[in-house]
C-alpha cells in the first residue's frame, strides 16, 4: 500500500487539518436506479467548502452533501435542493468521509451517481489517483457527548460518545446465504479500504418486479449488485462471506457523511437502513445538547492514534 499511494499514506481522518484532493479525477457509468449515464469529476475545493455536488448540466447548480438536503430515502439516499435531485450518493460519500476528504466539488452531469461495480472501491481508486492535499484550516469534529437512539419496530440505531469514529452493524435476513451478520469497525482510510470498500450492494430476485414497478433498479445488472435467488447467490462468488453486513456498514458511513463534519462517536445500527440513518443524523444535528464541536489540537488521542482496530468476524473460509 505504500509508495504508489504516497499521498494517501497517512490516515488523514485523524489529522487536525482539513483536506481536499490533490488534482481532478473522473469516472463515468450508469445509475443503479435511473439507468442514466453520467460523468463524475472530483475537483479540489478550498477549506470550509465541505462536500458539494455541482450539476454541470444545470449551470453548475450546487447541492451540499448535508442532511438538510435529504429528499428521499428508500433504497438509496437522494438529495434535493430547489427541485434539483441527486440520487444514490451514499457509496461515494462513504469513500470521501472515510478517507478524510473534508472539501471537494463533485461535478456530475446527470441526476444519479454512477453505481460502477456496486461498491465504494472505484471511488477509493479515484481518490488514490487524485491524492490528498492538506489545507491550512483546522478540522472541526462533531463530538457526541450524550447518546441518541431512534427506532422503528425491531429496527434501531443509536449514537454514543466515543473518542474515535466507530461503526457497528447487524443484519438478519431470512436467506441461507446471508442470515445474521455483524461487524464493528474503527473507521479510517485503511480499515475502510481493506474491510468495507469492496463490499457490493445486493438485492433479492423476489423484490425485483416490485422495485422495477416503482421505477427503481432500472440500471441494476449482475455486474453491479449481488443478486440473491430464493436460496442461493446468482452471481457469486462473494468478496467476503459477510459482504452483506459490510455493505450495510458502508451505506451507514455514507449517510453519516451528511453530518458535514468528521465524527467522534460510536454508531450502532441494528437492521437499520437509509431512512433510520438519516433520521438519526437529522435529530442529532437538531439537538446541540447532544454534541460539541472540537478541533483536533484539544484531542490528545490524535497524537499517535492506532491506525486500525477493526473487530471483524472471522470469515468462514479464507
Ligand atoms: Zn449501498
Amino acid at each position: 500500500m505504500a509508495g504508489s499511494q504516497k499521498c494517501l499514506a497517512t490516515s488523514a481522518l485523524n489529522m487536525p487539518f482539513q483536506f481536499t484532493i490533490g488534482r481532478p479525477v473522473e469516472a463515468a457509468g450508469v445509475g443503479l436506479h435511473t439507468a442514466v449515464q453520467s460523468k463524475l469529476r472530483l475537483v479540489p475545493a478550498p477549506a470550509g467548502t465541505g462536500i458539494v455536488f455541482r450539476r454541470t448540466d444545470l449551470d453548475g447548480f450546487c447541492v451540499e452533501a448535508h442532511v438538510r438536503n435529504v429528499a428521499r430515502v428508500s433504497y438509496a439516499t437522494s438529495l434535493m435542493k430547489q427541485g434539483v435531485l441527486l440520487s444514490t450518493t451514499e457509496h461515494l460519500l462513504a469513500a470521501l468521509y472515510s478517507c478524510g476528504v473534508d472539501n471537494v466539488f463533485i461535478e456530475i452531469d446527470n441526476l444519479e451517481v454512477p453505481i460502477l461495480d456496486g461498491s465504494a472501491q472505484p471511488f477509493i481508486e479515484m481518490l488514490q489517483r487524485a491524492g490528498l492535499r492538506r489545507l491550512r484550516r483546522r478540522r472541526t469534529y462533531l463530538k457526541v457527548v450524550r447518546p441518541l437512539e431512534v427506532s422503528d419496530g425491531d429496527r434501531r440505531i443509536g449514537i454514543y460518545p466515543h473518542e474515535d469514529f466507530l461503526v457497528s452493524c447487524f443484519v438478519d435476513y431470512a436467506h441461507p446465504k446471508v442470515g445474521r451478520q455483524e461487524i464493528e469497525i474503527r473507521v479510517n482510510r485503511d480499515s475502510f479500504g481493506r474491510e468495507l470498500a469492496t463490499a457490493r450492494t445486493f438485492g433479492f430476485m423476489s423484490d425485483f418486479e416490485g422495485l422495477r414497478a416503482m421505477g427503481l433498479i432500472r440500471g441494476g445488472t449482475l455486474e453491479n449488485a449481488i443478486v440473491l435467488s430464493a436460496d442461493d447467490i446468482l452471481n457469486g462468488p462473494v468478496r467476503f462471506p459477510d459482504e452483506f453486513v459490510r455493505h450495510k456498514a458502508l451505506d451507514l458511513i455514507g449517510d453519516l457523511a451528511l453530518i458535514g463534519r468528521p465524527l467522534k462517536a460510536r454508531v450502532v445500527a441494528h437492521k437499520a437502513g437509509h431512512a433510520l440513518h438519516t433520521q438519526l443524523v437529522t435529530r442529532l444535528l437538531a439537538d446541540p445538547t447532544l454534541w460539541t464541536e472540537t478541533t483536533a489540537e484539544t484531542e490528545r488521542e490524535d497524537v499517535g492514534v492506532p491506525v486500525l482496530r477493526a473487530v471483524v468476524p472471522a470469515p468462514a473460509a479464507d
